[in-house]
């Protein structure tokens, strides 16, 4: 008798079985039953959702582990600080059309989805109002009206939540939509999913990027280098056959990568898959997160350690969004 043959998992199966509740996760990592009260607690404010994928590279039984860190909703969130707000970078000032925001001169952000395959618990849109961000059809026409008359958009940025949570056929549509917009040269993807879930790199969405006259960068984000697995790399392989630029962006955390062994790795492998380390930002201060925090001054010294033993091309540049400004700001320079 043969025996059934196992069809890999797609990635919409992976995402529709995301873990979603204290018990499940502290089920299948093995973790103390002691951290369930404060895991309810602040998942309360902000759910918990952890895609399997993701939960394969933890190390099971380790509070510390820190893949698990940047998931794992703890009481400390709970915690009033001062300084730590809901809409850290005010991007609700920029938000000119719903699920749009323009901020910086020649490039708009254009808000796909409020989804995610996870939450990270530093997530500096952890309280924005995506419901009021939502784009259906007539909010997809504002967009296209106001990118159109203005000429100086030259990018587009699709963000989210995160934008390839949406199908490919979505996804297709909108790019033949921009590519109408003449003025328009490039479009960027700011996407976790090559990381947290890689099966989501399809053939059917390389063609997709590979076809369009737009020059396509993708920005993934990851902030540690025990997150990148051989799935992983082989996104990226794929994404980089369809003429995709890849770049990383990180966020430097508390108890996650504030050593620069950690961050010297992440480069180094990052370069070994074909992604080339773009920012390192400093933690927004947003409600919740606190416990991330790492000061500036010890942010610095980080980047003089990895400049002292990386090349050039592979240190990131370490910046933060200051609410109001035209650029990112960078504060590591090298006579810092
Ligand atoms: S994937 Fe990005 S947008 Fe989604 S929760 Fe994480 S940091 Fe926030």
């Amino acid at each position: 008798m043969h025996s059934p043959i196992q069809l890999p998992e797609t990635w919409q199966t992976l995402l529709s079985q995301t873990i979603e509740s204290p018990e499940a996760l502290i089920r299948y990592l093995q973790l103390p039953e002691t951290i369930l009260q404060d895991a309810h607690r602040a998942s309360a404010e902000f759910t918990m959702r952890i895609p399997r994928p993701w939960l394969d590279r933890i190390e099971k039984g380790n509070l510390d582990d820190p893949l698990l860190r940047q998931v794992l909703p703890l009481g400390e969130e709970l915690n009033e600080v001062a300084g730590f707000t809901q809409d850290p970078l005010e991007e609700l000032h920029s938000n000119p059309v719903d699920g749009l925001i323009h901020k910086y001169k020649g490039r708009v952000l254009i808000i796909l989805t409020g989804a995610c395959a996870i939450n990270c618990r530093y997530c500096f849109r952890r309280h924005f109002p995506y419901a009021e961000n939502r784009l259906g059809p007539a909010q997809w026409q504002n967009i296209i009206d106001y990118i159109s008359a203005d000429k100086s958009i030259t990018e587009v940025i699709f963000s989210g939540g995160d934008p390839l949570v949406s199908s490919d056929a979505r996804i297709k549509q909108l790019i033949a939509d921009l590519e109408q917009i003449p003025h328009l040269t490039r479009l960027r993807i700011h996407s976790r999913l090559p990381v947290v879930l890689p099966q989501r790199v399809t053939a059917s969405l390389t063609s997709i990027l590979q076809q369009t006259r737009l020059n396509v960068v993708t920005v993934i984000h990851s902030n540690h280098p025990q997150e990148l697995d051989d799935q992983v790399a082989t996104a990226i392989h794929h994404l980089r056959q369809a003429n995709v630029t890849v770049l990383n962006q990180a966020v430097l955390l508390r108890g996650v990568n504030d050593s620069s062994d950690i961050l010297a790795a992440l480069s180094e492998k990052l370069f070994n898959i074909g992604v080339l380390p773009y920012y390192l930002f400093t933690f927004d201060p947003v409600k919740g997160a606190a416990h991330f925090d790492v000061p500036d001054t010890e942010a610095k010294q980080l980047m003089r350690q990895l400049q002292d033993r990386l090349p050039g091309y592979l240190v990131p540049r370490l910046a933060r969004e200051i609410p109001g400004r035209g650029a990112k700001t960078l504060l590591f320079i090298d006579q810092d």
